[in-house]
């Protein structure tokens, strides 16, 4: 019963105001008289739990004039809310149809439309609506952001990518990063057709419009790598990790890779002692380490991870710590219980998920470009803190 008397505080604001408006016309009387009987009406049926009969008679009782039409916008808002999508859209559609009304009440209601379809998941026709106001001043980037929401639900990558004249001039840094993703999309599946050249050329597309694109990155290393081109490989995912630290963890082993065929180990494990310095990330501090043991000695990797796990801790670094331990362990039952320890930990860090998304904190044990719960683009990365890096 709350809800519903908010539901009728802006409706009967604005029937107020254009009574208001009213009185002062005497010959408007009937007509006055007419619409109170429609909008008691109305409010009758909405207090007795009938809605439908109660917008009819609500929205033929707020006849659409410049000044009911903001009552109108409340009341389908609030039905939209109260995830009542069937409401929301005969009110909008009530709107959307009345011809005299100012052009930038008639684009709200084209807007507001567009998204009830998309709620609903009529694409085509929420399509058809944000196409309709791409010339909006001011709902062309809000319906240019619900297009690429369309089409990144229906995997339509060529029509996202057909927008990229209108998004480069919005200069918008999120449909950018949307529309590089759409590249790096198609990119994909001309790589599963082995077709280089043409995902290279998509790449770099993507680059074009975000140069902050380590997905981009990440598939031209892929590529470089494939094709034994380890110096741009190296580039590449270098790049990564200027561009996004959170998502090197990711590259780390083909970089070291790429960095061995170059026969440039130690090059390699002057950039992980940067990373490791900057980060301190425990995928760098294991693979520091394996240069400090072959270099300086066990006691010295032993002397560094102990002092790296006092300064920040993390399971994953202790369980390189009891692996260490154990394979420097001559006794045998001393190595069959560390050995359990070490199985426990694994076993500890396998539940818990290797993922989570940074915009709305979904969490997976497999990695997504587009997170499948908020649908942003890049934002699964490996988990930070005492379980993750
Ligand atoms: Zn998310």
């Amino acid at each position: 019963m709350l809800e519903l008397l908010f539901l009728l505080l802006p409706v009967a604001m604005g029937y107020g105001w254009f009574m208001g408006r009213n009185s002062v016309k005497q010959n408007d009387h009937s007509a006055k008289q007419a619409l109170s009987i429609k909008y008691s009406t109305g409010l009758n049926y909405l207090l007795s739990n009938q809605q439908d009969k109660a917008i009819d008679y609500l929205l033929e009782a707020l006849k659409v004039e410049d000044d009911t039409v903001e009552a109108h916008f409340a009341m389908a808002n609030l039905f939209r809310r109260r995830g009542e999508l069937d409401r929301a859209l005969k009110v909008h559609e009530h709107l959307v149809r009345q011809k005299h009304l100012p052009s930038k009440d008639k684009q709200q209601a084209a807007y507001e439309l567009g998204k009830d379809f998309f709620s609903a998941g009529l694409y085509d026709r929420a399509e058809n609506m944000f196409e309709k106001l791409l010339k909006s001043k001011h709902y062309g980037l809000k319906s240019l952001d619900y297009l690429m929401r369309i089409y990144q639900s229906t995997k339509d990558w060529s029509k996202g990518v057909s927008h990229k004249k209108a998004i480069a001039k919005t200069k918008d840094k999120k449909l950018l990063h949307n529309l590089a993703n759409f590249y790096c999309e198609l990119a994909t599946s001309a790589l599963e057709q082995d077709n280089f050249i043409e995902v290279i050329e998509l790449l770099e597309l993507a680059l074009t419009y975000d140069a902050n694109s380590c997905r981009a990155n990440w598939l031209l290393a892929q590529i470089y790598e494939k094709h034994q081109q380890y110096n741009e490989a190296c580039r590449c995912y270098q790049d990564i990790y200027h561009q996004d630290k959170e998502f090197f963890p990711d590259v780390i082993d083909q970089m070291q890779n790429c960095y061995h065929q170059l026969d440039a180990d130690d090059e390699y494990f002057q950039f992980i002692k940067k990373v490791y310095d900057e980060t301190a990330g425990s995928s760098a501090l294991i693979k520091y380490l394996s240069h400090i043991e072959a270099k300086f000695g066990k006691a010295k990797a032993k002397e560094f991870i102990l002092l790296a796990l006092k300064k920040r801790p993390t399971i994953k670094g202790f369980k390189h710590f009891i692996k260490m331990q154990m394979l420097n362990s001559a006794e045998k039952d001393n190595t069959e219980n560390l050995d359990m320890i070490k199985e426990l930990i694994a076993a500890y860090l396998n539940l818990k998920p290797r993922y989570s998304c940074r915009t709305c904190g979904f969490n997976s044990s497999k990695h997504y470009w587009a997170c499948p719960s908020c649908h942003d683009w890049e934002q699964l990365k490996p988990v930070r803190g005492l379980e993750g890096e």
